[in-house]
Parts: structure tokens; sequence; C-alpha cells
């Protein structure tokens, strides 16, 4: 069975629309939120450990700040129209490149703090026609997650290279899979910048770090960003239908553009390379892409809730409230149902996507050690065992990220 995003983030409570909110512009709800939420940290901490500092920037930006990037003149078909400010146009940014070059030249740089790695998980804006709208795969409004190394020119590769490996690395921890990777070249018409020589440098740069990385992939020309060449890492929907994810580029012309510069060992002005990657793509396509990998089923790590306590009667509340306080201690994202939720069954059933169920009935509850019976979420019953040992498993499942849910399973 096909899971679809958006009849399941409906049955799930994770995200909804309004037509009031309008088309394409969805909200997130407190189970979604979590989701997105823990996403995001992930995405942050891995971007930490290989060396990316993290900025925020305005969704903002002057109409003139487009004219120099580039876009406006090659993009502007995907743009909002700007707004009039006085005697000033803002325009809702089509992407975070042109602030991030703005960030690095507000300083001066030495080739010494090269590689500078520059991330954030910002907002831009699409203006989707709404005819193509739905869920979270086709948005108006989008966070990415963004980063652009400033490097010289004989590190882009080893930076393209590493980029690469960072995003292997989040698709093992996120159980989803590349169905391919897409060397995407410029097509024919006026939509590219024109500069042959430095396409052909670019793509050269870019089929080396392919290369090297050991990855297959297939050229396609005219799925190139307009200023360059880029590497798209594909994923497909359970009907098949594929989606560019995350995307590696090697870019010579907005560094020209914005006249970046750095201070050789020579003492002299050089111009940097600028690496655009995106690991997950944007948070919207990544959830939705979660959401129908998982049926909903999340890694232990990504649950809106990982544990569900179960009180059997009444009288085993006081029990059942002591391991939830105990829970939330740890870090876990605890719940408790109660009798008056239903029965037990009707409880299990409900809950039947949260990885772990911990049954108190009045056998646990009057021995000795707080005891609750495991229910996993596939059906499994591992035994009984002292709460705070099944807390302190759980939170070292989620610790581990890994898509196990007990002992002996295959991680
Ligand atoms: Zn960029």
């Amino acid at each position: 069975m096909h899971h679809d995003h958006r009849r399941l983030g409906r049955e799930l409570g994770l995200f909804g629309t309004d037509p009031l909110m309008g088309a394409g512009l969805p909200y997130w709800l407190p189970d979604g939120a979590v989701v997105r939420h823990t996403l995001e940290e992930y995405i942050r901490e891995v971007e930490r450990g290989a060396g990316y500092r993290h900025v925020y920037s305005p969704v903002l930006g002057k109409r003139e700040l487009y004219e120099i990037s580039g876009h406006w003149d090659h993009y502007s078909d995907d743009m909002f129209p700007p707004m009039e400010l006085g005697a000033e146009q803002v325009v809702l940014r089509p992407s975070l490149c042109p602030h991030h070059a703005l960030i690095y030249r507000s300083r001066a740089h030495s080739y010494r703090e090269l590689p500078l790695r520059m991330a954030e998980l910002g907002g831009m804006y699409r203006s989707e026609l709404s005819g193509v709208l739905g869920g979270l795969t086709r948005v108006r409004a989008i966070q990415l997650n963004d980063a652009h190394v400033f490097c010289t020119l004989d590190q882009a590769v080893d930076e393209a290279r590493a980029a690469l490996k960072l995003i292997g690395r989040a698709y093992a921890d996120l159980g989803i899979r590349a169905v391919r990777h897409r060397l995407s070249l410029p097509g024919e018409g006026g939509k590219y910048v024109a500069d042959p020589e430095l396409w052909a440098r670019a793509t050269a740069l870019l089929r080396e770090a392919l290369d090297a990385s050991g990855v297959l992939y297939e050229a396609v020309e005219g799925e190139a960003a307009f200023y360059g060449p880029k590497v798209d890492v594909q994923i497909a929907d359970p009907a098949g239908r594929e989606a560019t994810l995350s995307t590696v580029q090697i870019d010579f012309h907005q560094p020209e553009r914005f006249d970046l510069h750095y201070i050789g060992p020579d003492g002299a002005k050089h111009r940097p390379v600028m690496v655009h990657r995106s690991v997950i793509g944007s948070v919207e396509r990544a959830v939705a892409h979660l959401v129908e990998r998982h049926g909903g089923a999340f890694p232990v790590w990504l649950a809106p809730v990982q544990l569900l306590i179960l009180p059997v009667a009444e009288a085993q509340t006081g029990p059942a409230e002591k391991l939830l306080r105990g829970a939330r201690r740890m870090g876990l994202r605890a719940e408790l149902a109660g009798p008056e939720h239903g029965s037990l069954g009707a409880r299990v059933r409900a809950a039947r996507l949260v990885p772990y169920q911990a049954v108190i009935g009045e056998r646990e509850a009057e021995a000795a050690g707080d005891l609750v019976a495991v229910r996993l979420r596939d059906g499994r019953r591992p035994g009984v065992v002292p709460g705070a040992e099944l807390v302190d498993r759980i939170a070292a499942r989620a610790a581990a990220r890994g898509l196990a849910l007990w002992d002996g399973d295959a991680a």
C-alpha cells in the first residue's frame, strides 16, 4: 500500500493547510513540529561536527541584491513580486546565497580561515502556481537546510566530496535512500548565465568530486541552477515519482558578482569559490519523504511520542505518573493514556505508531521494582522489565539514532 504524506499528515496530526492562510503555506501541528524540530537540531549537530558555523539572515532583501546575484534576470518567474516600501522595493528571497555572500563580504578574510563553512536553516519563497501545490512537497514558503563553503579553488573538490559524504550519513540516520545522483547541466535557452569557461570548470570539478566519492551518476541537461552545474541527489516517493532532496554545487559566478575575495599567502587578493550544498534540502520535503518512507512509524529518535505509558486501571495511576516523570526527566517524549481513554486494547491500537508502550497492570505495580510490561509497535512483547530500565534503553536507542527497536534487531 502506498503511503501518501498528505493523508498520513492529516491522520497523525502533523500538519495542515487552511485556504485562508493560502495554498502552499502549510502550518505544523505539535506532533509535526516535534519531528521538524528534531530534524533541524539533528542537521545542525551534524553540521557543527563537520566544521560549519550557523548564521541567521532575513527572508527579505532589496531588489538590487537579486539584480546583482542574477536572480532578477534569470529566476524572476519563480519569485514573488516585489513590495514597494517608500522609494525601495523589497523581495521575499528566492534563495539564501546572496545573503551569505554579503555576510562573507562584511569582513576581510585570510586564506587561513578557508574553507569557511556558513550554514543556515532559513526561510525562502517560491511563487509556485496554486494548481501544483499539495501537502509539504510543493510549497511557497520553504525552510531550507542550506550552507555555503567559501574556499580556495584547490579546496573545492574536497569540500564537495565532504558534502556528498555528509548527505550519505544523514540518509543512513534517517533511514532514507537516494535513487540516483544526477549531474545537472545547463540546457538550451537563456535561463543560464553565459560564461562557457566557468561552466566547464565547475562541471569538471563536480565530476572529479563524484568520481572520487565513488557514486554512480548520470549527467542530465537542463536541470542546472542558472549560475552553475549541480549534483542533485534524487529520492522517489512510494509511487516512484522522483524529486531532488539534496544538492551540491560549485559556483564561480556568485563570487564574481559580489566581488568576494580573501587575502592569500602572497598578501594579494584572490577570488574564493562558493560550494553551495544542502544535506536534506527543504525541511518540508524531507519530512514529507520521511512520513511516506516510514508510513508514519518514525525512527525512535524522530518519533513525536517515543513512549506511551498505559496503566491498566485507575489503581495503577500512581506508578504510571512516576514513570512519566522519570521518562521526561531523561529527555524522552513520553505520554500517559489512562483508562479514561478506553479499554487497554483500544489504547494500544490508537498508539500503533508509538515505538514503545509500557503497560502497568496490577501484577507489575505490586511487584518490587516498578515493573512494566513492554509492547513494541510491531506487536512484539519483549517481556517485563523495571520502568527505569526501559527508559534507559529507549534513551540509548534515541541517542544512537538507529532504526532498531530492541536488542538483537538489525540496526
Ligand atoms: Zn546557495
